[in-house]
């Protein structure tokens, strides 16, 4: 068995048996890995920290022919602040979920990597969460090769500022084309600006962007929609979310 060292996000945990965790990382130079973590329900185990969800880690790994092996760990970032509160778990679920589903095993990417740490740091740091998520689903869709199209009629190319936003066609379409796709969404000029600027904007811009609470529905309706079109199955961590922000 092959040994290797990695940098990775825990993005989901399983128990397994009695004592051992299944862990899906997200590494900085691998891509998407499982790992038997073994023993790391034990509350003297040395991996019990460096295995818990959303947990930010060095990891010692044994490659195994179907599921590798967790055997060394320790922590980088504990990101504590996601998994205490209701809110920032509820949106760090989410943030891990995504990246978990429309990703394979072992497609390495660096900037992805960075995204979804870049996603967990800001929401552990309380920069407000749901533009964080918003900034998170539409840089994801870039970085998978679905840049949504703003600045032109996806259809007839001609140059628009706002529209009716196609999940199925990729971005934005005119007043004359807007008929192609039924349920296409209405984006004014104001939303329009928000979703170029967060496509470009790194996260620690965040905490200074303010999206009026009008663009801010409009932006997670067109987000959601765009994922949702891409998505192979529904988010599981799209009930809890919707749940927390009724109890808010
Ligand atoms: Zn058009």
């Amino acid at each position: 068995m092959a040994l290797y060292k990695t940098e990775a996000i825990v993005l989901r945990t399983r128990n397994l048996g009695e004592a051992d965790r299944i862990v899906t990382l997200y590494t900085r130079d691998r891509g998407k890995v499982e790992g038997v973590a073994r023993g790391s329900r034990r509350a003297k185990s040395r991996l019990t920290g460096a295995t818990q969800l959303f947990t930010y880690g060095r990891y010692l790994m044994f490659s195994g022919r179907s599921l590798d092996t967790v055997s060394q760990a320790e922590i980088v970032e504990s990101f504590a602040g996601l998994r205490e509160d209701l809110t920032k778990m509820a949106y760090a679920s989410y943030i891990a979920e995504l990246l978990d589903v429309t990703v394979e095993l072992g497609e390495p990417s660096e900037d992805l990597f960075e995204l979804v740490h870049g996603a967990l740091a800001a929401v552990d740091r309380g920069l407000p969460p749901d533009l964080v998520a918003r900034w998170f689903e539409l840089r994801l869709m870039d970085l998978l090769g679905y840049r949504p199209q703003l600045e032109a009629c996806v259809s007839c190319r001609t140059g628009v500022e706002e529209g009716h936003f196609s999940a199925g066609e990729g971005g934005l379409l005119c007043p004359g084309c807007r008929v192609k796709d039924p349920t296409a969404l209405p984006v004014g000029r104001s939303a329009v600006q928000w979703m170029k600027r967060l496509l470009v904007t790194d996260a620690s811009r965040l905490g200074v962007m303010r999206p009026s609470e009008r663009d801010s529905r409009v932006l997670e309706t067109v987000g959601r929609a765009y994922i949702d079109f891409r998505l192979p199955r529904p988010l599981k961590s799209v009930g809890f979310l919707a749940s927390i922000n009724e109890l808010a």
